[in-house]
């Protein structure tokens, strides 16, 4: 069986276990963004105290967290952990919303894909993962989000080898998939559902909706490349991910919402 089709049967299989996944959860694109960047090394609870202390400061919205003091935007977030850099990384986000693009989201994230993507990265604090889990789950734009479950489950299924890198992977989905946005949404949702439940550090194959794939459950030795040295093993349960429920969605109305 082709990488491709492979891909394809691991979607169909985890979709057909574990059903929609109703990713990301948050009530705007602000939030999403907010929550892509806080969520860097932390666990997802962490995230939410944070984003609780940000909603009852009114500060869920660009024009208020670059107005207030450092401190204090600092002080909202400190359950996320790191919260100095987090509020360097939102200041330095919403500096270059406002110095780029008049603090307007659809302006960042519109227009080409690519060209928004670089911009993303461009920006102190935003790397590849973060930048197109906004770009996915805040503009609903055509891009895989891969993690650290993403590249255990492929390296233990032999898709990837040790040394991929995230464009890689990446471009694995991207050509093996159609560009399809609720695709690669519930996609991401998946892996991260089946790397909590059985592809852990030690893998718990036992049950797994993909025991019947080939695989080599060892294949994931390096402690250096475990999950839990990032965000992925505390990855949020999302619910809730509405968009165009709450917010004008950023560049397009999304073919499918929770
Ligand atoms: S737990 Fe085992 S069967 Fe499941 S994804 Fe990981 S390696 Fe594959």
């Amino acid at each position: 069986m082709s990488h491709r089709q492979t891909l394809r049967q691991f979607y169909e299989t985890l979709y057909a276990a574990y059903g929609p996944q109703h990713w990301w959860p948050a009530d705007s694109p602000t939030e999403v963004v907010i929550g892509a960047i806080l969520t860097q090394n932390t666990a997802w609870t962490n995230v939410e105290r944070a984003i609780r202390n940000l909603r009852q400061r009114g500060a869920l919205c660009w024009s208020t967290l670059r107005e207030m003091p450092a401190a204090e935007r600092a002080e909202l977030i400190r359950p996320s952990g790191t919260f100095r850099v987090k509020a360097r990384r939102l200041k330095a986000f919403v500096d270059h919303l406002w110095t780029h693009h008049a603090g307007s989201l659809e302006s960042l994230l519109g227009g080409n894909l690519d060209t928004a993507r670089r911009e993303l990265l461009s920006i102190d604090g935003i790397g590849p993962e973060t930048a197109d889990a906004i770009l996915l789950y805040a503009a609903n734009r055509p891009t895989f989000v891969v993690d650290a479950y993403t590249k255990r489950v492929l390296r233990r299924h032999h898709l990837i080898d040790a040394t991929a890198d995230y464009e890689t992977i990446r471009r694995l989905f991207h050509d093996s998939l159609p560009c399809d946005v609720p695709m690669f949404n519930e996609y991401h949702a998946l892996l991260v559902e089946v790397g909590k439940r059985h592809c852990k550090s030690k893998a718990e194959c036992e049950g797994c909706p993909l025991q019947h794939f080939a695989h080599d459950a060892a294949a994931w030795r390096s402690a250096a490349e475990t999950p839990n040295r990032g965000r992925s093993t505390r990855r949020p349960s999302p619910k809730r991910y509405a968009p165009a429920q709450r917010e004008a969605p950023l560049s397009r109305t999304p073919r499918r919402t929770s």
